[in-house]
């Protein structure tokens, strides 16, 4: 899943990004309001992170922009300790959840899925294939009614995977939902990861099949 931070205080815009790039998440980060919109504009973010103290243009006026053209990512809003009217402001704005400064990560984390899974009103928080289960909620997996170790990436390519079944995911998408700004997935990283998920996968009922040229899609298949 892929996020959108912005944020123009360094320190903190580095600790939020190593946060969710630890949990998996694709991270873009930006310091200002004015290439965030136009980035918002262009990709298919998950949620935004949007911190309201910003030069030039704040992100009271970032998110007044988006809403008003129709942009619907779900944004929390970064807010100072006394900020509480800038909380207030943002929700009537429409923003969809705050977080105060300075604040936990597991917090920050446990918000954004929330948000997320939200926004995915068609989507239920749990998907499953064959004997395998994931549980969107707590970003766990498993198979046969044990659990499944899965690193971030792999957790992505997976989710992705069962929520688009049983169409193809296209793999060159796949790749940049997984990329970041300065750091470009290549396809190879993405077949690495495919390779280690069909041997975690093994027994499980399903099987991620390759479409050539296209890209991956997860199939059910009978076990003997
Ligand atoms: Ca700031």
């Amino acid at each position: 899943m892929r996020i959108l931070l912005v944020e123009d205080d360094p320190m903190v815009a580095d600790g939020i990004r190593e946060g969710l790039e630890k949990a998996g998440f694709a991270v873009d980060h930006t310091a200002a309001a004015e290439p965030a919109e136009s980035a918002l504009e262009l990709i298919h973010y998950d949620l935004a992170i949007v911190d309201i103290g910003l030069p030039r243009m704040d992100g009271h006026e970032l998110i007044r922009r988006l809403r008003r053209r129709g942009i619907e990512v779900p944004i929390l809003i970064l807010t100072a300790r006394d900020g509480l009217d800038d909380r207030v402001v943002g929700l009537d704005l429409g923003a969809d959840d705050y977080m105060v400064k300075p604040f936990q990560l597991p917090e920050l984390l446990a918000r954004l899925r929330a948000l997320i899974r939200r926004s995915r009103s068609a989507t239920t928080s749990e998907l499953s294939a064959g004997s395998l289960r994931l549980d969107l909620a707590r970003r766990t997996a498993s198979a046969r009614g044990a659990p499944l170790e899965l690193t971030g990436r792999e957790w992505e390519i997976l989710q992705q995977l069962m929520l688009a079944t049983p169409n193809v995911v296209d793999k060159q998408k796949m790749v940049e939902s997984l990329s970041e700004w300065d750091n470009e997935l290549t396809t190879n990283a993405v077949e690495i990861y495919i390779s280690r998920l069909r041997n975690k996968l093994q027994g499980c009922g399903v099987e991620i099949r390759t479409i050539r040229g296209i890209g991956y899609r997860l199939d059910e298949i009978l076990l003997a």
